[in-house]
């Protein structure tokens, strides 16, 4: 029997892919091999009702699935370099959970920084980004730490060539504090200020967008390499097979699937979800033609439903209390409360913060909130009994937790380990109502560091890549998974060009 063609589609059933992700759905056991000239015995072997022959529309160098701060940031070193780059992204709009952010970029040694007078270089700010990813389980300290380190080129390759825009870093560090953050230009929640003028430079240098179209299989070719995907519309009327050199999987984290938080970090199963996005379609997808999964086990971060209010502690004096007005977790890290909040059964806590929030560098987001969230604001109180009768906590404790503030305010230590915004809460008070919800996974494939993915004899699967928050080695945040989108672009940028001069070399006749 004479093949004339030859590919092989491992991954989800299109169905699968149009309703919610469920495991079962998800597991990668559907198989169609198309032959031009096929006998009975392979159809019988191969054959899938739902699956159409492989039949390529489009062909490109690269294939990046998912359009997050990963995506993107892959993108752009391949197309500077003059290389053809398709985006896939399955939700109508680009940017998935990147662009619902709140936009706290862990970034070291950045121009903009270096303007506003930070001189802290990452080596000197690596134990303490060091000592908050051990606090959320981070397993591959290796690669964040190489990844912190590329932060600050990222950064500036984002503001140098596509005009990204952050917020000057005076107007929110000081004297030592947060330092190793930059802000997008209108502070929490701006998101569009980076990754518009990232999409806006891709766009201009010819990228390829397709949104509304779910990754539903890989195609590899008779060698086993990946060469290409298959996607699936919304409505599953049609179905794209996009061929390409190199697939790239950016399609983030797993924290919106049920049944992956079930199956890997259960404790937290019953915690609702900020993210729709998120639901580890990229994990199962690389897991179905070999590639290893690695530190998903309760792998899961928690913040506030109303994300921008975890956030404010960063930049100025909250104090984060329980349903009985006991303080619960430092304010300053984004994340503890909820967690704190779940470990204690609680189904709410309180952020209370006064006019030195609201009228400081974060007063945009403050504001916001206020007026989206009317029913979760309370007060202003003009003093403390004010405060726990209108929130209903016990009044003696409150009292008692508000001597404790005071008191690490002025000496600046802290046993829960806050080790920022050493300020009084002076009257008038508010209050805002927080229900914790999961948003961040971490864990994922296996890869190196460019970004190839691996088997679990821990060899390369050609043609494959996967980086930001679907790998293990990524999902630390906004600016290392561009970090590492940026790192895997330009690694694809140096196989391309030797496939190229391979190419060249054999039509010269070298
Ligand atoms: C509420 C919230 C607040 C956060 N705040 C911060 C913060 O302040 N600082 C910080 O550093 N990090 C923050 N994070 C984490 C940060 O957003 C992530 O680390 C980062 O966005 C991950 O980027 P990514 O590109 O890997 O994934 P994403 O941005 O999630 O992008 C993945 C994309 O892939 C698409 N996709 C998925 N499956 C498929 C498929 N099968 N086919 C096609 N497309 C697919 C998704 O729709 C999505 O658009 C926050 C996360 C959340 C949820």
């Amino acid at each position: 029997m004479e093949r004339r063609a030859f590919f092989k589609l491992v991954g989800l059933s299109a169905a699968a892919c149009a309703t919610p992700t469920l495991l079962s759905g998800c597991t990668p056991s559907t198989v169609v091999e198309e032959e031009t000239d096929s006998d009975v015995s392979s159809q019988e072997t191969f054959g899938v009702a739902d699956q159409p022959e492989v039949s390529f529309n489009s062909t490109t160098d690269v294939l990046i699935i998912g359009t997050g701060v990963t995506g993107l940031s892959c993108a752009l070193p391949l197309l500077q370099a003059g290389y053809q780059v398709t985006l896939c992204e399955k939700q109508d709009k680009l940017g998935g959970d990147s662009y619902e952010s709140d936009g706290i970029m862990y970034v070291a040694g950045s121009k903009t920084q270096e303007k506003a007078g930070i001189k802290a270089t990452a080596s000197q700010l690596w134990d303490k980004r060091k000592a908050q990813l051990e606090r959320e389980n981070y397993s591959e300290l290796d690669f964040a730490r190489k990844l912190f380190e590329a932060s600050g080129e990222w950064a500036d390759v984002l503001a140098d060539d596509c005009a990204s825009v952050f917020a000057d870093p005076k107007t929110y560090s000081d004297d030592g504090v947060n330092e190793g953050i930059l802000l997008p230009k209108n502070g929490i929640g701006d998101m569009v200020s980076v990754l518009g003028p990232l999409r806006d430079t891709l766009t201009s240098l010819g990228a390829v967008f397709q949104t509304g179209y779910t990754c539903c299989a890989l195609i590899s070719n008779n060698k086993g390499e990946i060469c290409g995907a298959r996607f699936v519309s919304a409505d599953q009327g049609d179905i794209k097979d996009i061929r390409a050199a190199y697939v790239v999987m950016a399609t983030g984290g797993f924290v919106s699937s049920q049944a992956l938080v079930n199956a890997y970090a259960p404790d937290w199963v019953r915690v609702g979800c900020y993210t729709v996005a998120s639901d580890g379609q990229g994990q199962l997808l690389c897991e179905g033609v070999g590639g290893q999964l690695s530190g998903m086990d309760n792998a899961i971060v928690l913040t506030s439903d109303v994300p921008a209010v975890a956030a404010w502690g960063l930049f100025g004096p909250t104090l984060d209390v329980s349903p009985l007005g006991e303080r619960i977790a430092p304010e300053d890290t984004m994340t503890a409360s909820a967690r704190a909040c779940v470990v204690a059964y609680d189904g709410f806590w309180w952020t209370i913060f006064t006019n030195a929030l609201s009228e400081g560098s974060q007063s945009r987001s403050v504001a916001q909130v206020v007026s989206s969230y009317k029913t979760r604001t309370y007060g202003p109180y003009d003093d403390l009994s004010a405060l726990a009768s209108g929130c209903n906590i016990p009044s003696e404790q409150l009292e008692k937790t508000f001597e404790a503030y005071e008191k690490m305010v002025d000496d600046k230590k802290d046993s829960l380990g806050r080790t920022s915004q050493w300020v009084s809460l002076e009257a008038p008070y508010y209050a805002f109502k927080q229900i914790p919800v999961r948003c961040v996974t971490h864990g994922g494939v296996v890869t190196d560091d460019t970004g190839q993915v691996q088997n679990a004899a821990g060899q390369a699967i050609v043609g494959l890549y996967c980086c930001g928050s679907a790998a293990a080695k990524g999902g630390q945040g906004l600016a290392s998974n561009g970090a590492f989108g940026m790192l895997t672009g330009r690694a694809l940028v140096d196989k391309l060009n030797e496939r190229k001069s391979q190419v060249e070399a054999s039509s010269s006749g070298n």
